[in-house]
């Protein structure tokens, strides 16, 4: 019964396991082949997908480090050769100490970020962190922007906004919804705050180069994140077929190496073990135990039980040999019709026969009816047991011959025994 449920729950899991491969695999390809691509996918997707694009944009800032420096140190030079003359700021002052604070703030802003990136505690908070220093960064430039007092200073500001809003939609490889977030976000707060303090402003230039470059940052982000998505369903796709493969192969192994009807190791299985399983005797000089059993009166049992009946008593005694060897390195297989055996390693004499014994018990006790049976009213078994230490004379056929002639012996000295073959 044991055995009869176990691989019936393995069954069940197989199941379940491959239906739920099958939803994923056509949800995959549905996404795959539709033509608009959605921003959002089905909720069993899209934390997979936020992971994924996460990990990538902290990854493009991780592995960018350096070009952010050399852009940090292109505009400090700029600023240098153009403003400053003789080692004398040469626009107003007033400008120079904006321009301080705007370093500043950048840097600490920048540097927010590369601990978001690199500390794994604070990765979670990557996204509101990035979101918080580029909307600050965006508020601060627009309203340096609207302070400066030099004409050409300013112009120059706009051209940052410009460009921060390319970085953030082109290449920070983040989520959309989140960089038109900032975009946006980023230029309603600074007009909002313009318009508040009452600053000197073009309002006019600024929507159309703070509007003109969220619109072409959009569709640039939109594109990109079909694209991601895309990606990301194709490996996706790939890795589901690669699974269905693994598990393919690994049920093709386990199917080459079971006995259908009891789930046991069947009679090839059992081969290659008991020859690996001999030579590591040989090597180790540890004893090697055969126990093999023969069902009694097992044609009579089919004749008047039924074949259905039959199959399903070696199901049971299948089962019982199974929680009879139970060590790790125990092997209980079908040897072959109503035939069993139990290959035992590091197990003398001793320890083989009481395994033989507990497994005449167990049958006993399980108590399945047998009205054509001479020795007893139920099913029961003969058992043949026989141990070796192997040597480099020896051949493993010869360990098999000696339980098949115990077993033998169990049979004609009555059946329902044990029969110990004799040391070598
Ligand atoms: P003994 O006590 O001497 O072992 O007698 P026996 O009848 O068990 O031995 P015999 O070798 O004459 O018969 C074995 C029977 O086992 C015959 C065969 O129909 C039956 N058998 C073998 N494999 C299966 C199987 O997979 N299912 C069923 N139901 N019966 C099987
Ligand atoms: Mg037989
Ligand atoms: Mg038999």
């Amino acid at each position: 019964m044991a055995a009869e449920k176990s691989m019936a729950a393995d069954k069940a899991g197989r199941e379940s396991s491959a239906a739920a491969w099958e939803a994923e695999y056509d949800q995959v390809r549905d996404l795959l082949s539709r033509k608009f691509m959605p921003l959002r996918f089905p909720p069993a997707l899209e934390p997979h997908l936020q992971r994924t694009m996460l990990s990538q944009a902290m990854n493009t800032i991780r592995e960018n480090y350096g070009l952010l420096f050399m852009m940090v140190v292109a505009i400090t030079l700029m600023l240098v050769s153009k403003y400053i003359v003789g080692g004398i700021w040469i626009a107003p002052p007033e400008d120079l100490h904006l321009l301080l604070v705007n370093g500043f703030g950048s840097a600490l802003g920048l540097l927010a970020m590369v601990m978001a990136v690199q500390q794994p505690w604070l990765q979670r908070f990557f996204v509101p962190v990035t979101l918080c220093v580029i909307t600050g960064l965006l508020v601060m430039v627009n309203l340096t922007t609207a302070s400066l007092l030099d004409e050409s200073l300013r112009q120059g500001s706009t051209y940052v906004v410009i460009f921060v809003l390319q970085l953030v939609y082109g290449v920070s490889s983040l989520p959309l919804a989140v960089t038109a977030f900032i975009g946006i976000g980023g230029m309603l707060l600074s007009s909002l705050l313009i318009w508040g303090m009452d600053l000197r402003f073009d309002w006019w230039l600024f929507a159309q180069y703070a509007g003109l470059a969220n619109f072409v940052g959009i569709g640039t982000g939109y594109v990109i994140e079909v694209r991601q998505r895309r990606l990301f369903l194709q490996s996706r796709l790939l890795d589901l077929e690669r699974r269905q493969l693994n598990r393919l192969s690994e049920r093709l192994v386990q199917l080459a190496r079971e006995d259908g009807l009891t789930g046991l190791a069947n009679r090839r299985h059992f081969n290659d073990s008991f020859l690996i399983e001999w030579e590591r005797a040989r090597r180790e000089h540890q004893p090697l135990s055969l126990v093999l059993a023969d069902v009694d009166h097992f044609k009579a049992y089919n004749d008047n039980h039924g074949h259905i009946a039959g199959d399903k008593a070696l199901v049971q005694v299948g089962g019982l040999m199974r929680q009879v060897a139970t060590r790790p390195t125990d092997l209980a297989a079908r040897y072959g019709g109503e035939e069993f055996v139990m290959l035992l390693p590091n197990t003398d004499t001793e320890g083989a026969q009481a395994l033989a014994t507990q497994l005449l018990q167990a049958v006993d006790r399980a108590a399945m009816p047998h009205k054509a049976s001479s020795v007893g009213r139920h099913v029961t078994l003969s058992l043949g047991v026989a141990t070796v230490v192997p040597d480099d004379h020896m051949a493993p056929m010869q360990l098999i011959d000696r339980a098949d002639k115990a077993l033998y012996a169990a049979k004609t000295g009555g059946r329902h025994r044990v029969m110990v073959a004799e040391p070598l």
